[in-house]
């Protein structure tokens, strides 16, 4: 391997594309590159030697934290004993099998089958279709729109990109494309008419979806997607009464439902899936990040009793299903979806999220919400929010251009601790590995404060 220790920055920012970040000012050396060489439980190391708390897992994806051997073993065994077979035309491994078994188990009891792909995109990718194929095999072909949510982050390909409700991720790439459609964001702190409870906000955006596919047509509308709780577009717990009265809608239109636990799946909320804590029913679940810990690049897309049914009827008529990617569960990233989920399960990490998420989340309200400038601190299990405000009591917000999240992050990050400035508004996210301890919460609300402090006083 190359010695990289003096060249690295140089070789970076010649010939590393990086995802998500500025061209220009990456290229010109106006950012930083930053290059992680180790973890361990909570904490990351960069090539200077820093150690910082991740408060973020990455993208919140290293649920069970950095540095687990019984994870790394298994995917070396895996490499090891068969490093690839496809699973096409009804090919299997033992731990493609095993892993299918321990999601549909751990799923809600509708739940029958699970698709396998790569990432939370390719995911809600193969969603899209399983949906226009089961309405085709209805004998229903206009029956093609799909409803999602402005703020709803569902991937970044040409049609998931589409779904995602944020501008950043339409601009300057032609999105969104027909047939998506989008409603209103469960933002209760955002909402217009800030005399409505949560409960009658919850009944507005149900309204509202309900005004769109009349206007559109029901026969012509398919599906409705959303995360059981807004990740990217801004860590919303969902307002009081909020799916049951979407459900309700759905349900009088046989709309489908999708519910992207990408970010929710697995133990983030608190529950096995965001579905169960909230009750939401859905028709396809959508997996990713957490199914692995991001040890191996692995998704899925678990399919209802109800859909399977739907789907199988019309294969006779359309043929087999022809979508299908070479890496569909993929042994290796298999291997360590099962030693991941059992890790979750034996270190009954689940209980620590309600246990030390419930504390974190306590200790950063009591820290921050009496601020001037923070509008609220919300959250739900090992995931919160800061929102920060120029006016509290106008809700006025700041000027996107003065960057306050981006700049708190980055005082954060001065101070050894890793969050996100999520894209949107100025709002700093956390959603820490779950095996946080109450120390550690305690550190990251500790230098949270000294941030904000810093940045506005
Ligand atoms: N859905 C949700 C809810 C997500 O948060 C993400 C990623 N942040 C995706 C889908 C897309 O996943 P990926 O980046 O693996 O394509």
């Amino acid at each position: 391997m190359l010695d990289l220790s003096n060249e690295r920055t140089a070789y970076d920012r010649d010939h590393f594309f990086h995802p998500s970040t500025h061209m220009g000012t990456h290229a010109r050396g106006e950012s930083p590159t930053r290059v992680i060489t180790g973890g361990e439980g909570v904490r990351i190391t960069d090539s200077d030697g820093n150690t910082h708390v991740d408060a973020f897992a990455g993208l919140y994806c290293v649920n069970a934290g950095y540095g687990r051997t019984e994870i790394a073993e298994a995917i070396g065994k895996q490499a090891h004993d068969l490093a690839y077979y496809h699973s096409y035309v009804g090919h299997g491994t033992d731990a493609s099998i095993e892993l299918a078994k321990m999601i549909v188990d751990r799923a809600p009891d509708t739940m029958s089958r699970v698709y396998f792909g790569l990432s939370g995109s390719d995911a809600n990718e193969t969603n899209i279709k399983l949906i226009w194929f089961y309405n085709n095999a209805r004998g229903r072909p206009e029956k093609k729109k799909i409803i999602s949510r402005w703020r709803g982050y569902h991937g970044s390909g040409v049609m998931t990109g589409s779904l995602t409700g944020l501008h950043l991720f339409h601009n300057a790439f032609d999105l969104p494309r027909a047939p998506i459609l989008h409603t209103l964001a469960p933002y209760y702190f955002r909402r217009e008419d800030r005399s409505m409870s949560e409960e009658q906000f919850s009944q507005h955006c149900a309204d509202a979806l309900e005004a769109m596919i009349l206007e559109e047509g029901p026969e012509t509308v398919a599906a409705f997607i959303g995360e059981p709780l807004l990740g990217t577009g801004g860590i919303v717990p969902p307002p009081a009464g909020y799916w049951p009265k979407i459900q309700a809608v759905l349900d009088k239109y046989d709309i489908l439902l999708v519910a992207d636990e990408v970010v929710t799946g697995f133990g983030r909320t608190g529950s096995m899936f965001g579905s169960e804590h909230y009750g939401i029913k859905p028709d396809l679940i959508t997996i990713a990040k957490g199914l692995t810990s991001a040890y191996a690049p692995l998704s899925g897309s678990i399919v209802s009793k109800r859909m399977w049914e739907g789907l199988v009827e019309g294969v006779d008529e359309l043929g087999a299903f022809g979508h299908g990617w070479t890496y569909s569960a993929h042994p290796i990233c298999a291997a360590a979806g099962v030693a991941n989920l059992k890790l979750i399960d034996d270190l009954d990490l689940i209980a620590n999220v309600r246990e030390v998420g419930a504390h974190f989340r306590r200790a950063l309200h009591d820290a921050l919400a009496g601020h001037a400038h923070v509008g609220e601190v919300r959250g739900e299990g090992m995931i919160a929010a800061v929102e920060f405000v120029e006016d509290k009591d106008d809700r006025k917000f700041f000027e996107p251009g003065k960057k306050i999240g981006p700049q708190i992050a980055a005082a954060l990050f001065e101070r050894g601790v890793i969050g996100r400035a999520m894209p949107e508004g100025d709002i700093l996210g956390f959603a820490p590995p779950f095996c946080l301890t109450k120390d550690d919460a305690d550190l990251i609300v500790a230098r949270t404060r000294e941030a904000v402090a810093h940045v506005l006083g």
